[in-house]
């Protein structure tokens, strides 16, 4: 058998935390309101929406276990968010002390990871990726110290669309001494197994998933985190006890019960997305599109600025990441329905003289 790391993530978190007393809610002593029991705990108002006047379970039982089902991962390896961005602010205050720890970037990727490390007080140390948008291992656990709470990867990567190939994952895994929180926000677009599975042999292992991208329910924030028992009870330590409310908990579980119809979205986004690939890579002034494995493209072109504003004039919005290191000329363009890719590239065919 395999040897599992030794590895406490309590070692790692922040001692205040550690010695935390939670919030104790009136829903946290009994939360099951559909009993026989005369509910008289919570100040609830009960003339307000029957569906709405209590306060929703900060456990989140039923959506946890349905989640479960779904995805084959225990329900006490999950913790819910409102938004993976909630997630992330929560991992922040877990693991790092303010001004004192720092945490590791790779650098083009998603901007959230290093706003909120400077919202926490914690620094950030940005490691750009190789010219295959693969991390730089070897640096990555050189540059790595005892403050180093966290480093934060993202596969699919935003704005790349790319994979972190599994050979790196396990070094970093087993190298990094910190948590390694992979962001799996498009993961169900791609071929490539999500890392859900493998918590049992990478206790340091952190991944999130979303409701926003592949669900199609950006609107509803609901964000997932899957990690080891330990992380999980940390996390939910300091969560706000009624995070997920209560729409957003029965959104999600209608969506969790049909979930074929991902399955359909999926295919059509997949399908959308090499249709619109093979249609950019037609124009002259199209230099490199990144092969993507998520539902949108990162397209080189000769001058992006110039083609954000022209597609802008034309009333459409694309995102500008020429900014970012490796995306030089870079427009992030998300895959649309059939009439939305074909009304962008009409506009980018006629601008193509
Ligand atoms: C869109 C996106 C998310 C999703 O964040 P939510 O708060 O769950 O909507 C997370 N990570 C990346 C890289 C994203 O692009």
């Amino acid at each position: 058998m395999k040897e599992i790391k030794s590895f406490s993530a309590s070692d790692l978190a922040r001692k205040r935390v550690l010695k935390l007393k939670p919030y104790q809610s009136a829903r946290d002593e009994f939360s099951d309101t559909t009993s026989a029991m005369t509910f008289m705990d919570a100040n609830e108002n009960p003339l307000g929406d029957p569906d709405l006047y209590r306060y929703p379970d900060p456990h989140l039982t039923t959506l946890r276990e349905k989640l479960s089902e779904v995805k084959n991962v225990d329900p006490s390896h999950i913790l819910l968010g409102n938004g993976s961005d909630e997630l992330f602010d929560l991992i922040f205050r877990v693991f790092c002390e303010p001004e004192k720890d720092d945490v590791i970037i790779t650098p083009p990727t998603y901007g959230m990871y290093e706003v909120l490390a400077t919202i926490n007080a914690v620094s950030v140390r940005a490691i750009v990726m190789d010219d295959d948008f693969q991390p730089k291992v070897e640096e990555i656990l050189q540059q790595q110290s005892k403050t180093t709470k966290l480093l934060f990867l993202c596969s699919p990567n935003n704005p790349t669309g790319t994979i972190i190939s599994q050979e790196n994952m396990v070094r970093l895994l087993n190298g990094f001494s910190g948590i390694v929180v992979l962001d799996e926000a498009y993961i169900d677009f791609s071929t490539t197994e999500s890392w859900i599975h493998q918590l049992h042999e990478f206790p340091n292992l952190i991944v999130t998933q979303t409701f926003s991208k592949a669900w199609g329910l950006a609107g509803i924030r609901l964000g997932v985190c899957y990690a080891s028992t330990e992380i999980i009870s940390l996390l939910h330590k300091i969560k706000p006890p009624y995070n997920v409310n209560s729409l957003t908990q029965q959104k999600a579980l209608a969506a969790l019960t049909n979930k074929n119809r991902v399955e359909g979205y999926k295919a059509s986004i997949i399908k959308e997305r090499e249709e619109l690939l093979k249609q950019l890579l037609q124009l002259k002034y199209v230099e490199k599109i990144v092969p993507s494995e998520a539902n949108f493209l990162l397209v080189k072109v000769d001058d992006a600025k110039k083609r954000y504003s022209q597609l802008i004039d034309n009333g459409i919005v694309v995102r500008y990441r020429g900014n970012q290191p490796l995306c030089e000329n870079g427009l992030r363009i998300t895959v649309g329905t059939s009439e939305e890719n074909k009304k962008l590239i009409e506009t980018l065919q006629k601008l193509d003289r």
